[in-house]
């Protein structure tokens, strides 16, 4: 049995699996596919970061007052676009 998330943007529930896992550190969202990082998890689909940007859902689900920082997740997200289409 996998374990079943909600994404943090569409908020529809899948398996963990299809989502990536992300945590926070001094304010950075930080991907952790690889499930090392401890702390506060969050799930997103790796195709809802614009949504999840738009509707503010990192601060909301970290449950940051401040806007959190996405660069570090951005940056992963395009190196995994980039891979897929090699
Ligand atoms: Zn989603």
């Amino acid at each position: 049995m996998v374990p079943m998330r909600s994404c943090i943007a569409c908020r529809s529930r899948e398996s963990s699996k299809d989502l990536l896992h992300l945590v926070v550190n001094e304010g950075q969202v930080i991907p952790d596919p690889d499930h090392k990082l401890g702390g506060r998890g969050a799930w997103l689909h790796p195709k809802c970061f614009g949504i999840a940007q738009q509707r503010r859902s990192f601060s909301r689900a970290f449950k940051s007052a401040e806007d959190l920082s996405t660069e570090k997740l951005e940056a992963f997200l395009k190196e995994v676009n980039l891979r897929s289409k090699q």
